[in-house]
């Protein structure tokens, strides 16, 4: 087992109330960093004080985004411990990513190490109240110092943890999406599957657009002919219709979400058919027309659940549910937050002290 040397922050900060927690903007006293070159492999893993680092302006990463990422938490539970949810999923899943961008594999074992030791010199900063949590975010950069297209030789590896707050602060409320019919976001054979930087790149002007038109993310169609649903902005999708919840499948290019594996398992032990298959705009819109539609919701780690009250397609509107939470969406909601913060049994395997 990898050592992991730990040089402790001189001051330790305060968790801020719940009301100033917001996402993405707090972050803990400590991180995790680990270094690879080509000759050595992954090494000279270490916690250190959270702060600033020196990349050189050359490194590889500025110019031809050779990066990865994750995105998962950790919460408090009502006794009072710090759980994780499926740590090891999440970075089987980094790995994954990190195979499509050319970046070596990771000793999964040395990084789930590391991140419960992190978490343990950092637990006072995981927030407890109802939909709370501690955010993680692994992530690896190529930092060749090297103008030129390659596979670099050289990485780094961070772990940064940050304190956020409740997703639905003022109540659990539907979004309106815009099915995406311009941009895409994503090709087969390309890096649609991998939480890589270049898909976020990719994403933003559409969203951009949505958002002034009044919505709060897109809907992604497949690029080849935008006929077959894909994802959303940092969801995956899944539609109710005649009772059962369709998801699209897996095709390499969306995303293989955690809360879309977690809720296709939730939903199947609850007796209810849930399906990957191909699903296409044109059967949702005509299950719409036809009284069979009826839910919409997002899958994803920072909302867990997001019913959908309105699509958007080629500028006809249809409202979903009438615009209220459904039933599935509600229910799975309870179910997932609660089995993340210890309030239910987890029948499933998926909560890690
Ligand atoms: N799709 C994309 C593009 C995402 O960024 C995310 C958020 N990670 C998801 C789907 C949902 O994945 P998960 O449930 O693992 O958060």
């Amino acid at each position: 087992m990898t050592d992991i040397a730990v040089t402790l922050a001189d001051k330790r900060g305060t968790l801020p109330t719940d009301d100033k927690l917001g996402f993405g903007k707090i972050f803990t006293d400590h991180m995790f960093v680990m270094d690879y070159a080509s000759d050595k492999g992954w090494h000279d893993a270490r916690i250190i004080p959270y702060g600033d680092f020196n990349i050189s302006p050359a490194a590889m990463v500025l110019h031809y985004g050779q990066a990865i990422f994750e995105g998962m938490k950790a919460f408090r539970t009502e006794d009072n411990r710090v759980v994780m949810y499926r740590p090891v999923d999440h970075l089987n899943r980094f790995n994954n990513s990190a195979d499509i961008l050319s970046i070596p594999q990771m000793d999964v074992d040395v990084v789930h190490t590391a991140l419960k030791k992190l978490i343990e010199l950092d637990k006072h900063w995981v927030p407890k109240a109802l939909g709370t949590s501690l955010y993680i975010r692994p992530f690896v950069i190529s930092v060749d110092p090297y103008v030129g297209v390659k596979v670099a030789s050289q990485y780094t590896l961070f772990i940064i943890l940050s304190p956020v707050g409740a997703y639905y602060a003022s109540g659990f409320k539907p979004v309106k999406i815009k099915v995406e019919d311009h941009y895409v976001r994503a090709v087969k054979g390309g890096l649609g599957e991998a939480k890589t930087a270049a898909n976020y790149a990719a994403s933003l002007k559409a969203g951009e657009v949505a958002k002034k038109d009044g919505y709060t993310q897109v809907l992604w169609l497949d690029a080849l002919e935008q006929k077959y649903i894909e994802e959303v902005g940092t969801m995956n999708i899944f539609f109710k219709i005649d009772d059962e919840i369709i998801t699209p499948e897996l095709n390499g290019s969306i995303l293989n979400g955690m809360t879309r594996r977690s809720v296709l398992a939730v939903a199947k032990d609850w007796g209810m058919k849930a399906t990957e298959r191909r699903i296409s705009i044109e059967e949702v819109y005509e299950a719409h027309a036809n009284g069979h539609l009826q839910e919409v919701f997002g899958s994803g780690t920072a909302a867990v659940i997001s019913p959908v009250g309105e699509l958007c397609w080629k500028g006809k509107k249809i409202s979903i549910n009438n615009g209220a939470i459904g039933e599935t969406s509600h229910k799975l909601f309870d179910y997932i937050t609660s089995l993340q913060q210890g309030r239910v049994a987890d029948k499933f395997g998926w909560v890690e002290e």
